[in-house]
Formats: structure tokens, sequence, C-alpha cells
């Protein structure tokens, strides 16, 4: 297991565009599963390879913490719907904020052995993996915060206020 250091807001990797992967290499399935590991270790739901500093068109997203995708050069066929919900990100620590997003995605793309598939997701899963898509392009979710950006710690005491 390898942990690989997660990149902040700030960090001028986080805002490039991401190249398009063309083989699967004995450095890229490692990079996979340095991805794979650190997002477990921050009890993250995903992680693009952006993040961890190579701006490669690779994510991975797991939203139960037993079934794991890897997303490698993924293209959004469909979306449908919204919802509204809270969203954070490894790269932005301790913040939280609303961000509106399709309740469905279908997405195709390859897996780490370069297999191709289509998925269809709705609500988390598809959440997530818009939020991960978005840092293949350069974009973070607080983009697309409505309302203000709050400290996870903030929202912990509006939520006990009201309980
Ligand atoms: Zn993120």
């Amino acid at each position: 297991m390898a942990l690989r250091n997660v990149r902040e807001q700030g960090d001028a990797i986080l805002g490039k565009i991401s190249k398009e992967v063309k083989e699967v290499t004995p450095r890229t399935a490692e990079l996979i599963e340095d991805m794979l590991d650190t997002m477990y270790e921050a009890n993250g739901v995903g992680l693009a390879a952006a993040q961890v500093g190579v701006l490669k068109r690779i994510f991975v997203v797991d939203v139960t913490g037993e079934d794991p995708f890897v997303f490698i050069n993924p293209r959004i066929l469909e979306t449908k719907g919204e919802q509204s919900g809270q969203e954070g990100c490894l790269s932005v620590p301790g913040k939280t904020g609303i961000v509106t997003r399709p309740n469905y995605v279908k997405v195709e793309a390859y897996d780490e052995n370069m297999e191709h598939f289509v998925l269809e997701a709705e609500e988390l899963l598809a959440r997530a993996i818009c939020h991960e898509y978005d840092h293949l392009d350069g974009h973070l979710y607080v983009e697309k915060v409505e309302g203000r950006l709050m400290d996870v710690e903030e929202l912990q005491e509006e939520e006990s206020e009201e309980a």
C-alpha cells in the first residue's frame, strides 16, 4: 500500500486539463492502486489523478466503501434530473458546500484493464462521478457551490443545534 500526497486548492495542477490515457502501463496500474489506497485512507468517496499530481484522465470512485470503480478516459453520455446536496473534496479539506448535480448520469469509460464499460448511476454515485469528472478538466466543486462554502465543523454545530 502506498499513499500519495493529495494536492490542495491553490495548487496550480488542480486547474489543469488532464490528458487521455493511451495504455495502462505498470506505472499507470501502480498509480491506480495508490489512488484507491489514498482515497480509502482519507475516507473519501472519489479521487482524480490530478489530485495526486498526475494529469491523466483517470479517477476512482467508491460510494459504499466496498465497490470501487476505476474510470479511464471517461465520457458522460447522458444526464437527467437534479439533486442538491452537500459536497466536499479531499483537495479542499475541512470544507463543504451545497452543489446541484444531475441525479442520473450515463458514463462510458475504460477500467484498469482498458476494458470498455458503460455505467448508469444515480444519486450519490452520480454526484461523485460528476465531481471527479470536473477534476479532469481542472474544475473544483467550490466553483459551483450555492451560497457559501462552510467549515465542516460549523455545519456539524448547526446540525447538533437542530437536533
Ligand atoms: Zn474533489
